[in-house]
């Protein structure tokens, strides 16, 4: 059975509180990890919340503030340390390289592990995996920043009770998959379409196009919430979004599972967040994020 779920690290932007620490997630996906904005102290999260350095295939960064990237100078040196066996790629903006080498060369260490860079410079596809498909779509933020939306092609679900009607059973069903048909029985006859799982990561953001595209029709939406509603002035003037913001953008989108996280520390009740979300409209399941928490990708419907 392949895992799929998404760890939380840290949930706090810009400082870490006493119960929160910078950004930092970890999103398993089948047999992959993709690690996502590693803030300040991401490196003992992980080990407090069960994930290792060979758990990392792929580093995805929004953008170059601290609270998104500071982690990974330690996390670069844990794996090359850890002697990580497979290759690791970094995604990060085009425009923040020189953060990401000062970062990546912040102080001496072993090099052991090939750490492919792949900067983004555009909208656009970055990989194409055969359980997934990761894009990225430019956000709104005073330094430039990019969301990240993992799909998964679609497949196709076979029916029992319309493979029986047909009298197709043991290895037909195989050869019937393979072939697209079998004894003027086509696939499409006795099977649906299993519409892929969504995922996406949108941190640090005014409301912008980038957002409504990454959010459309996502199984699990992880989005930022930094501020609660009547800052609205103030989440336009930084570059964020407010908890009703967000839920509205989700609920436009048909997101199934909603997560709110990266809270300022200004606010004392997570709770709130969950009201304005739901007061904007937001009916699916709504996680306000707490650090170490698992949030599984939703079943499938
Ligand atoms: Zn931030």
């Amino acid at each position: 059975m392949s895992v799929r779920e998404f760890v939380v690290l840290g949930t706090a932007s810009q400082v870490p509180t006493r119960h929160r620490n910078h950004n930092g997630y970890l999103l398993r996906w089948d047999g992959e990890g993709i690690l996502f904005d590693p803030g300040e102290g991401t490196q003992r999260q992980m080990l407090r919340a069960g994930a290792a350095a060979h758990d990392i295939n792929r580093i995805c960064v929004t953008h170059f503030h601290g609270d998104h990237s500071l982690g990974l100078a330690g996390v670069i040196q844990r794996i090359n340390l850890d002697r990580v066996p497979h290759p690791v790629t970094a995604h990060f903006p085009a425009s923040g390289r020189r953060f990401f080498d000062r970062l990546r060369y912040a102080t001496a260490y072993r090099e052991t592990v090939r750490l492919a860079e792949e900067p983004v410079a555009a909208d656009g596809v970055l990989a194409d995996t055969p359980s997934y498909v990761l894009e990225a779509r430019k956000l709104s933020h005073p330094v430039e920043s990019y969301g990240y939306r993992l799909v998964e092609p679609d497949g196709r679900r076979m029916l029992p009770e319309k493979l029986a009607a047909h009298g197709i059973a043991g290895p037909d069903v195989g050869r019937l998959q393979r072939e697209g048909a079998l004894n003027g029985v086509t696939l499409d006859e006795v099977s649906e379409v299993r519409r892929g799982q969504r995922f996406a990561f949108v941190m640090d953001t005014r409301l912008c196009d980038g957002v409504h595209a990454l959010a459309a029709g996502c199984d699990l939406l992880v989005i930022e919430s930094t501020f609660l509603d009547e800052d609205v002035r103030l989440a336009k003037e930084h570059g964020h979004l407010t908890a009703g913001q967000a839920a509205r953008a989700a609920a436009d989108a048909g997101v199934r599972h909603l997560v709110l996280t990266h809270f300022s520390q200004r606010y004392s009740d997570p709770l709130e967040f969950e009201r304005q979300a739901r007061a904007a409209g937001f009916e699916g399941e709504l996680t306000i994020a707490r650090d170490l928490m698992r949030v599984p990708v939703p079943k499938r419907t």
